[in-house]
């Protein structure tokens, strides 16, 4: 029902705004981006704008456009892939005459005039995806931009096609996407291309972790780790699947200081993280999600808290 009311609403409009979440990553721009070039291609007469500021990090997937304030006026707004409101990048999202949610995490923060959350979707990119194939008897088109843009979102979110969030689904409209034609292997090298302080820093965590009897490993990184290897805060989240392979590793936690707070990025492969997560300001997925706090006293609740769902997984497991 939400798809085709959405499909709908891009209909009844001809401005519509697209925004997502504050640091973003390829699934965040893939799905603004991906469903804002779906629109222009449908209706090119539309004026379609991308919100947010820009990560210098992931410009080889798309670049934003400058908004003035009136532009809001007679928009409708979509945001994609932001499960609260606090984490929408460019907060004038509320200003357009109709705002839609599009997401796939859990809907703490229920918002805006129409809603479609799928947690089971892999990525908001395959709900993108989704929504093509629910409006294309209706006329809705896909080109290679947006189908690279989605595909991106994509693999970005699974993991290329290695956490449990990957469906058959997922892997049927990867096949679909494919057949554009767009370049795989540059926009994988762009994906996961890794500059050598981030490897020397992978290095080092790897040369340094350590693994709880329950399976949690958690590592530090503070500012003088940082500054040793030349690592701004945001490059931090390529480190964290570093430790996903390891055996024994089955949840881990990465505590990354940055200017005024300590940024928490939590991963599992059983244990369910994300109330833990909510408990300390955060969110996100059961098996992927962050949190932050104020200082490094903060810190060792959360590792006590991983280390009892650690230690409930692990009993669950053995019985
Ligand atoms: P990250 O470690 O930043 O890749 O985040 C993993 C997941 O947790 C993503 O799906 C984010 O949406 C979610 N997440 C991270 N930080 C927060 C936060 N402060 N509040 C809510 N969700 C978060």
């Amino acid at each position: 029902m939400s798809k085709k009311e959405i499909l709908s609403l891009i209909q009844q409009y001809s401005t519509i705004i697209i925004h997502r979440h504050v640091r973003p990553d390829p699934d965040a721009y893939g799905s603004q981006g991906g469903l804002g070039e779906m629109i222009k291609q449908s209706f090119p007469d539309k004026k379609v704008l991308l919100a947010g500021e820009e990560d210098s990090s992931l410009t080889f997937l798309n670049t934003l456009d400058h908004i003035d304030d009136d532009t809001y006026d007679d928009a409708l707004v979509i945001v994609c892939d932001t499960a609260n409101e606090a984490r929408v990048c460019d907060q004038r999202y509320t200003k357009g005459k109709a705002l839609v949610k599009i997401d796939h995490h859990p809907n703490l923060d229920p918002y805006g005039d129409v809603m479609w959350v799928d947690t089971e979707a892999s990525s908001t990119s395959e709900m993108i995806y989704e929504l093509f194939l629910a409006g294309k008897e209706e006329g809705f088109q896909l080109n290679e931009k947006a189908a690279r843009l989605i595909y991106a979102g994509i693999v970005g979110d699974t993991g290329r096609f290695l956490f449990p969030s990957t469906t058959e689904k997922t892997f049927r409209y990867a096949s679909e996407l494919v057949a554009y034609e767009f370049d795989r292997p540059e926009l994988y090298r762009h994906l996961y291309n890794t500059e050598h302080h981030i490897a020397h820093l992978k290095g080092y965590i790897l040369q340094n972790f350590s693994v709880s009897k329950s399976g949690l490993s958690t590592v530090k990184i503070t500012k003088t780790i940082m500054d040793q290897y030349g690592i701004q805060p945001d490059e931090t989240s390529q480190l964290v699947g570093v430790l996903g392979d390891i055996e024994g590793i089955v949840t881990w936690a990465f505590f990354i200081e940055e200017e005024d707070l300590i940024r928490v990025r939590l991963r599992s492969k059983g244990p369910v993280i994300n109330d833990i997560a909510a408990k300390y300001n955060g969110g996100g997925h059961p098996l992927a999600s962050g949190a932050s706090v104020s200082n490094w006293e903060e810190v060792e609740p959360i590792i006590e808290d991983l280390e009892t769902v650690c230690k409930q997984y692990q009993l669950e497991q053995n019985k």
